[in-house]
C-alpha cells in the first residue's frame, strides 16, 4: 500500500495535509489541461482568432467556430446541434463579440457532456463488479491496472480477473499491473473459458470481502457474433452470482481514433450493454473533441481518460474540468 500512496497520494504535485483542497483540484486540471494540450492548442487558436476578431457574431463567425469544432472531431451532428443553438440564440438576443460566443459555446458542450451522467450502482453485496471492453489496442489492459492502482488509493480492496484468455500475452501484462498496482490477480491459462475464469474471479471477491473487482475481457471484434456471445455469457454468470452484476460495464476507447472509433463504440454499445466510456490516450491526440461526441451520439458518460501510459495517468472525467481545459 505504501508504494500506492506514493504514487497517488503524496506526489511532489499533490497536496500535502496543511494544503488545501483547491491545490489538490489545481493540480488535477493542470493534469487535464496538460492532457489536452493538443486539442487546445488545435481548437482554441482557431477560436482565440474568432474571438479576438469578433465585436459583432455574425453567420461567417458561426461558419468559421463550425470549422474549428470538426476539426477537433466533435463530429457533425453534435457540431450542427451546438450550431443550432448558437444561431438560434444570436437571433433571439444577438451574441455581444467574442468572449460572449466563447462563454456560451462552454455552456453548450458542458451541458452535451453532463447531459448522460448516471449514478454508479452501489452493489448491495460486495464486490462492485466492472467489465472492461473494447477492441484490442485501446488500452483494456493498460486500464484495467490503473483503475486497480486508484481504486486502492480510495482505499479499496481490489481484484483483478484476466479474462482475455485468448492471448497469453494480454494475461502476462495483466499479471505485471496487478504486481506494479499490487493487488491479486485470478487468471486460466490461455484459451480457457472466460465466463469461468470470471465465476472463480467473482468466487474469490466473495469470499475474501473484496470491494472492487476488475474483469479485462478480450479484445474482440464487434464482427465476431461468438465473441459477442461470450460477453453475454459473461454478464449472465456475473448477474448469477453478484445481484445487478456486472455494476459498470466500461468501453475503452482511444481517442487518436476519432470518428472511426465512434462507430465501432456504437455497436458495441448495443450488443454489450455499456454503461459508460473511458478515453485513452487523450495526451496524444488534437481529437480530444471526441468526448463531446461521444457524450451526444452515444449517450454515455465518459467515467475517466487516459493521459499517459503510467499507472497515475489515469484522470476521473469531470465536464465542468474538461471544458475549462479546452476553452478556459
Ligand atoms: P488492449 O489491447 O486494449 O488491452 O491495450 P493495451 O492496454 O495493451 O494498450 C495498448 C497500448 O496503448 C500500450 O502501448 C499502452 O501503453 C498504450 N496506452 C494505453 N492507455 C494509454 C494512454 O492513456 N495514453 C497513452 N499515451 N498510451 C496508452
Amino acid at each position: 500500500m505504501s508504494d500506492l500512496i506514493s504514487l497517488f497520494g503524496n506526489r511532489d504535485d499533490e497536496p500535502t495535509p496543511d494544503e488545501p483542497e483547491a491545490e489538490a483540484k489545481r493540480s488535477f486540471f493542470d493534469r487535464m489541461r496538460q492532457a489536452v494540450s493538443r486539442t487546445r492548442e488545435s481548437l482554441s487558436s482557431k477560436i482565440e482568432g474568432i474571438v479576438a476578431l469578433t465585436r459583432t457574431v455574425d453567420e461567417s463567425t458561426l461558419e468559421d467556430l463550425e470549422n474549428a469544432l470538426l476539426a477537433s472531431d466533435l463530429g457533425l451532428p453534435t457540431t450542427t446541434a451546438i450550431l443550432d443553438a448558437l444561431r438560434d440564440r444570436a437571433r433571439r438576443k444577438g451574441i455581444d463579440g467574442g468572449e460572449e460566443l466563447r462563454m456560451l459555446l462552454k455552456e453548450q458542450i458542458r451541458a452535451i457532456l453532463e447531459e448522460p451522467r448516471r449514478v454508479i450502482p452501489t452493489p448491495v453485496t460486495p464486490p462492485k463488479v466492472t467489465f472492461l471492453v473494447g477492441v484490442n489496442g485501446t488500452g483494456k489492459t493498460t486500464t484495467s491496472g490503473k483503475l486497480a492502482a486508484w481504486s486502492r488509493s480510495q482505499g479499496h480492496s481490489v481484484l483483478l480477473c484476466a479474462a482475455d484468455t485468448f492471448r497469453a500475452a494480454a494475461i502476462e501484462q495483466l499479471e505485471i499491473w496487478a504486481s506494479r498496482s499490487g493487488v491479486e490477480m485470478i487468471k486460466t491459462r490461455q484459451g480457457g473459458d472466460p465466463a469461468a475464469v470470471l465465476y472463480d474471479a467473482v468466487t474469490a471477491a466473495r469470499a475474501r470481502g473484496i470491494h472492487d473487482l476488475y474483469v479485462d475481457t478480450a479484445g474482440r471484434l464487434h464482427t465476431k457474433t461468438g465473441l459477442m456471445d461470450e460477453l453475454d455469457k459473461m454478464r449472465r454468470t456475473a448477474a448469477r452470482l453478484i445481484q445487478d452484476a456486472p455494476h459498470e460495464v466500461l468501453l475503452v476507447m482511444d481517442a487518436t481514433t476519432g470518428q472511426n472509433g465512434l462507430q465501432q463504440a456504437r455497436l458495441f454499445t448495443q450488443a454489450a450493454g455499456v454503461t459508460g466510456i473511458v478515453l485513452t490516450k487523450l495526451d496524444g491526440t488534437a481529437k480530444g473533441g471526441i468526448a463531446v461526441a461521444i457524450a451526444r451520439e452515444l449517450n454515455l458518460p465518459v467515467r475517466f481518460v487516459g493521459v499517459g501510459e503510467k499507472m497515475t495517468d489515469l484522470l476521473e472525467f469531470s465536464p465542468a474540468e474538461f471544458v475549462d481545459s479546452l476553452l478556459g
